[in-house]
C-alpha cells in the first residue's frame, strides 16, 4: 500500500496478521471510544492504569477520539506521552457514532484478547482481573453482565428490558440482556468479527452472531465518572431499531400473514354483502363502515410501507459500501504504521 493514510478495516487479512507480528507480544488491548469525554479522560487513565499494571501483562489502551468538540484530543495525546507505549490513539475525522469508534479501535488492536471499555468508567475496571481469568481458563468470550444496574434511570432499565426482551424474541441470534459491549473476545473471535463486513454496526448482535465458548461475570454499573450520556432517548430508540432491522426480519415477513389474514376476511366480508344486496335489495347508508374500513387499510398500508422503507434504507447504506470510519491522524501507532506503509 502507499504512503497515504489508510483505513484499518480495507486492509488485507495479511496485512492485518503482519501488524500482530510487530505487536511485541502484546497480550490486552482495551479498547475504548472517547465522545466529549475532556472531563472522563484524566479519571480514566488514573483508575484504569494502576488495574492493568497489576496484572502483570504486557497490554495496550486503544482510544479512539470519536469526532469530539472539547478538548478530548489534545488530552488524550498527552496520556500517550505520559503512557508511552501503552496508549495509542486514533483521531477520527468527525463523529461516526459509538460502533463505528469502536470499530476503529478492534481494527487497530493487536493483544491476543480485546475489551470494549466505556470512557465513563460505568464499566469498572476492577472487573477486567476477573475477565482476565476466565479467559484464561479456556473461554473465547467473556461476558460482563450487569447485575446491578441501579445505577441507570427506572425509564432507561424498563425499555433497556422490553428491548431484550423483543429482540430476543424475533431475532435468530440470542443477545444477553445486560451485556453491553464491555466483554473480553479472543483474537480468534476478533478475526471472526472482522469477516463481518456491514456498515450498520450493531455491536451487540454482531458479538452475539459470532457465537464461540461464552463464560459470564457479574458486576455492578457504576455512576458516570463526569460528563453525560451521549446517548438520549431519540439516539436509543434509534439504536434498538437498528439493531432489530439488523437482525431480523420478521418485521417484513409479517405483512404477508397479516395480508393474508384480511383477505380472508375481505372474502367473506364480500360475500356477505353481496348475499344482503342479492336478498335485501340495495342498502345505501354505510359511511361509517366505509371510511373506518378506508383508514384502517391506509394506514396498515403506510406501517408496511414504512416497515419497508427501514430495510431499503438500510440496503441503500450497505450498497453505498462506505468505509464504516476515517481516521485523521493516529498516535503510538507510528512504528506499526511505517512498517506497513514501507
Ligand atoms: N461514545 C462515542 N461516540 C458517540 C457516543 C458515545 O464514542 O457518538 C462513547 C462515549 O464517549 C462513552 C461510550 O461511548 O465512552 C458510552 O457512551 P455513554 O456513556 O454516553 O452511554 P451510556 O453509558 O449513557 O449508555
Ligand atoms: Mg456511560
Amino acid at each position: 500500500i502507499g504512503s497515504a493514510p489508510f483505513n484499518a478495516s480495507e486492509l488485507s487479512f495479511l496485512e492485518r496478521s503482519d501488524r500482530r507480528n510487530d505487536a511485541h507480544g502484546i497480550e490486552l488491548s482495551l479498547v475504548v471510544p472517547f465522545y466529549n469525554e475532556e472531563d472522563a479522560v484524566p479519571l480514566f487513565f488514573d483508575r484504569i492504569v494502576p488495574v492493568m499494571n497489576a496484572l502483570g501483562l504486557r497490554y495496550e489502551i486503544v482510544c479512539v477520539n470519536d469526532g469530539s468538540r472539547d478538548k478530548t484530543f489534545s488530552m488524550l495525546a498527552a496520556a500517550s506521552l505520559r503512557h508511552r507505549g501503552i496508549v495509542r490513539v486514533i483521531d477520527l475525522s468527525r463523529n461516526f457514532g459509538k460502533e463505528a469508534a469502536l470499530t476503529a479501535a478492534i481494527d487497530h488492536a493487536v493483544g491476543r484478547a480485546v475489551i470494549p471499555i466505556d470512557a465513563d468508567l460505568q464499566d469498572p475496571p476492577e472487573v477486567i482481573p476477573d475477565l482476565v481469568a476466565r479467559w484464561r481458563e479456556g473461554n473465547d468470550v467473556v461476558l460482563a453482565i450487569r447485575a446491578d444496574r441501579s445505577s441507570d434511570s427506572w425509564m432507561k432499565r424498563k425499555t433497556a428490558g422490553w428491548f431484550y426482551r423483543f429482540i430476543n424474541k424475533i431475532s435468530d441470534v440470542d443477545i444477553p440482556a445486560n451485556a453491553g459491549d464491555f466483554r473480553l473476545m479472543d483474537r480468534k473471535v476478533i478475526d471472526a468479527m472482522q469477516r463481518l463486513p456491514e456498515r450498520a454496526r450493531f455491536m451487540k448482535g454482531m458479538f452475539a452472531w459470532v457465537g464461540f465458548k461464552t463464560a459470564t461475570v457479574g458486576y455492578t454499573r457504576e455512576k458516570r465518572s463526569a460528563g453525560t450520556t451521549k446517548f438520549r432517548y431519540w439516539r436509543l430508540w434509534n439504536f434498538a431499531l437498528e439493531g432489530i432491522v439488523s437482525f431480523s426480519s420478521l418485521p417484513l415477513r409479517v405483512w404477508s400473514y397479516l395480508g393474508f389474514a384480511i383477505a380472508i376476511a375481505a372474502a367473506v366480508y364480500t360475500l356477505v354483502i353481496v348475499a344482503k344486496t342479492l336478498i335485501f335489495g340495495v342498502d345505501v347508508p354505510g359511511y361509517a363502515s366505509i371510511i373506518v374500513l378506508l383508514l384502517v387499510s391506509s394506514a396498515l398500508n403506510m406501517i408496511g410501507l414504512g416497515i419497508i422503507g427501514e430495510y431499503v434504507a438500510r440496503v441503500f447504506v450497505e450498497v453505498k459500501n462506505r468505509p464504516i470510519y476515517v481516521v485523521r491522524e493516529r498516535i503510538g501507532l507510528d512504528d506499526q504504521a511505517l512498517r506497513l506503509a514501507a
